[in-house]
């Protein structure tokens, strides 16, 4: 018998199993139904089926749309640069959603913090686009810039293209007003250096300010060394942050060091046609297998899954649950001074769930 909602799940490699096993508890409590279909990425998939990241796993997720994921390691060397950029590549996972707000009981430097980091995720120098230093196709790149242009680029650099597409950028600022929209945000902010990387962050900016179907939401830019500086003295004036793929990488870890730390972030990969939920931090090899990382950014990522399926009510509770339990303070993890286990916490946040 099939659930209501078919979902695959990626356990992933380090604590990725143990962070799964935790979501998968509180996940099932809130909501009814949920049907699991688990399938490999990652070092995990590589010893079971020789592939990274085996088609499969892929087929699973086109199969279901919605999937979750642990952290996976990207062996090093391996030939691919990055599974999780082969993922959001393959599945054309275009917009990357983090929030990052305060939460009860864990100290930060700030009042309430409550920021979304919406990143483009296909495009810009992550697009991976690379000519190494003294390659002949490096080398073929200097002489037809020098043609074109009269560009001299020195003969031992290496080379990385940044593009920045009007199709790519017309797509991630619709997503992120509906997104703003949506979720009854106030502002967004978009971060460039268009001054100097005019052809490329200018036509971000350009083509955002385009952008007429706004709504209610307030819009403003600002040179990204400039947004973050202000963000880390008063990230309370920030709402939404709309960024190229390079900028929202640095700064979704920068507002996950503002609400406390790695182990409570979670984060949405989303395209057109399927989802991909995953916590920000990654597979922690140093505390694999002792059954102490903290599963709230992988909760917390399920719950943004469940609102996303349409369980907004089974959302809601989940992350009333994860307030309640960080904010009697009897339970935690290691990295927020506690000494209870990954399934302590998640016990504690099931229990809350009960009436
Ligand atoms: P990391 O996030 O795994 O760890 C950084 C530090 O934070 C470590 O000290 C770790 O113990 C701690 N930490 C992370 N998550 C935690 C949690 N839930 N509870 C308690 N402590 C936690 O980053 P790293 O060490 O740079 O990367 C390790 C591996 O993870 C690498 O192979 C990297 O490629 C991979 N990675 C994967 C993803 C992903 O799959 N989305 C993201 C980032 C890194």
């Amino acid at each position: 018998m099939g659930g209501r909602h078919r979902v695959t799940l990626i356990p992933g490699d380090g604590i990725g199993p143990e962070v799964a096993a935790a979501a998968r508890l509180v996940l099932d409590d809130a909501v009814a139904g949920i049907e699991w279909i688990e399938r490999d990425a990652g070092a995990t998939a590589l010893a079971e089926h020789g592939d990274l990241l085996p088609e499969e796993t892929l087929e699973a997720i086109r199969a279901s749309r919605v999937a979750i994921k642990g952290p996976i390691t990207t062996p090093v060397g391996s030939g691919f640069r990055s599974i999780n950029v082969a993922l959001r590549q393959e599945l054309d996972l275009f917009a990357a959603v983090r929030p990052a707000r305060s939460l009860p009981g864990v100290p930060t430097r700030h009042g309430p913090v409550d920021l979304v980091v919406i990143r483009e995720n296909t495009e810009d120098l992550y697009r991976g686009v690379e000519f190494a230093a003294g390659s002949p196709e490096a080398e073929a790149l200097r002489e037809e810039l020098r043609r074109l242009a009269g560009f001299e680029i020195r003969t031992d650099a290496g080379v990385t293209v940044k593009p920045i597409s009007v199709a790519g950028t017309r797509r991630i600022v619709r997503f992120a007003f509906e997104h703003a929209k949506a979720n009854h945000r106030r502002s967004i902010t978009l971060g460039h250096k268009a001054s100097i990387m005019p052809t490329s962050d200018g036509l971000f900016l350009r083509t955002a300010r385009e952008h007429t179907d706004r709504g209610d939401v307030a819009f403003q830019d600002m040179q990204i060394d400039h947004l973050t500086a202000r963000l880390v003295r008063e990230p309370d004036r920030f709402d939404v942050l709309l960024l190229p793929n390079l900028y929202g990488d640095i700064l979704s870890d920068l507002c996950a060091g503002l609400v406390g730390g790695l182990g409570l972030i979670p984060g949405a990969n989303i395209g057109w046609e399927y989802a991909v939920f995953e916590p920000v931090h990654g597979s922690a090899p140093d505390i694999a297998g002792k059954g102490i990382a903290n599963p709230i950014a992988m909760i917390l990522s399920g719950a943004m899954m469940l609102r996303h399926l349409g369980e907004g009510d089974g959302a809601s509770a989940v992350e009333r649950a994860v307030d309640a339990v960080l904010a009697s303070g009897a339970v935690r993890t290691a990295d927020l001074g506690g000494s209870s286990s990954t399934m302590d916490v998640a016990v504690a946040i099931a229990a809350e769930l009960t009436p």
